[in-house]
C-alpha cells in the first residue's frame, strides 16, 4: 500500500518571455489500488503535472510538496523516483540506440527491484504480457522507440507498466492517436494492472473517450494549473455532455 501525496504544488518554466507559472497550487492524493482521472482542457498544465512528479529538469517546483509514503519525491533523482515506484508513461519517449525492448525491460526491472529477475519466470512474464497486449514477439528485439508507431509506443508503455508494477502509474494522454481496437487492447492492459490492486493509476486525459474503457473512481477537473472540482465517475459524464465551459467560466471569474 503506497500513497502519493501532492500538496500545494506550484511549478514554473523558463520561457523566452521570462518565468511562467503553470501549476498554481495542486492538491491530490493517489493511493495504490485507486484509479484517478485528471481531466482538463489543452494547455491547463496536465502534462506539466506529470513531468513535475517524474522529475523533468525543465519544470521548477517553487512551492509545495510531493511525497510517496512520506518520502520527499522532489528530493529524488529521476532514477530514484522510478525505483521508489513512480512510473510515468512517456518517461522514455526518445529512441535508445542499440538497446532492445527486451534488454531495456530487464534493466529497468533490475534497477527497480534492486536485483535481477529470475530468468525463467521473467521470460515467461514478458511473453505473456506481450501476448495479452497483442504485441508481435519480434518486437522484443527491436530498439526502444526506434521507428515505433504511435500505437506501438502506447503498447510499450503498458507493457512496461505491467512488468515493472509501479506504486503509482501516470498515464498522460494514453488514448491519443489510438484507433478503437488499439484503445481497447491498451485499456484492457491498464485494467489488468489496476485489478492487481497494487498500482495507483493517474489517468490524464483531455477527452472522455478512454473512460468508456477504464473506469476511474475519482475524477478531478483541472483548469488553469489547478484542480477546480472533484467527484466520482458522474463528473466525467457531465464533461462528456457539457465540456469544460462551466469550469473555464468559473476559473476566469476567479482570476
Ligand atoms: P496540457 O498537458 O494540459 O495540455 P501542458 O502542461 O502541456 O498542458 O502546458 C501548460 C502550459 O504551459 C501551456 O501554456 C504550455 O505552452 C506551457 N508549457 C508547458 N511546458 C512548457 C515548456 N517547457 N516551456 C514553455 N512553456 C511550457
Ligand atoms: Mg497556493
Ligand atoms: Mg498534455
Amino acid at each position: 500500500m503506497a500513497t502519493l501525496e501532492i500538496r500545494n504544488l506550484h511549478v514554473s518554466v523558463e520561457t523566452e518571455q521570462g518565468t511562467k507559472e503553470i501549476l498554481r497550487g495542486v492538491d491530490l492524493t493517489v493511493r495504490s489500488g485507486e484509479t484517478h482521472a485528471i481531466m482538463g482542457p489543452n494547455g491547463s498544465g496536465k502534462s506539466t503535472l506529470a513531468y513535475s512528479i517524474a522529475g523533468h529538469p525543465k519544470y521548477t517546483v517553487t512551492e509545495g510538496t510531493v511525497t510517496l509514503d512520506g518520502e520527499d519525491v522532489l528530493a529524488m533523482s529521476v532514477d530514484e523516483r522510478a525505483r521508489a515506484g513512480v512510473f510515468l508513461a512517456m518517461q522514455y519517449p526518445v529512441e535508445v540506440p542499440g538497446v532492445t525492448v527486451s534488454n531495456f525491460l530487464r534493466t529497468a526491472k533490475t534497477a527497480i527491484d534492486g536485483q535481477a529477475p529470475k530468468l525463467r519466470t521473467w521470460v515467461k512474464d514478458v511473453k505473456n504480457a506481450m501476448t495479452e497486449l497483442k504485441i508481435d514477439p519480434a518486437f522484443a528485439e527491436r530498439n526502444v522507440n526506434e521507428g515505433f508507431s504511435g500505437g506501438e509506443k502506447k503498447r510499450f508503455e503498458i507493457l512496461q507498466m505491467e512488468l515493472l508494477k509501479p506504486s503509482v502509474a501516470i498515464l498522460d494522454e494514453t488514448d491519443s492517436g489510438l484507433d478503437v481496437d488499439a484503445l481497447r487492447i491498451v485499456s484492457e492492459g491498464v485494467n489488468r494492472v489496476i485489478a492487481s490492486g497494487d498500482v495507483g493509476c493517474l489517468l490524464i486525459t483531455h477527452y472522455t473517450r478512454i473512460l468508456r474503457y477504464i473506469k476511474p473512481q475519482f475524477v478531478h477537473v483541472f483548469v488553469n494549473g489547478r484542480v477546480v472540482e472533484e467527484g466520482g465517475p458522474e463528473l466525467a459524464d457531465e464533461l462528456e455532455e457539457n465540456g469544460y465551459d462551466r469550469f473555464l467560466a468559473a476559473a476566469g471569474a476567479a482570476a
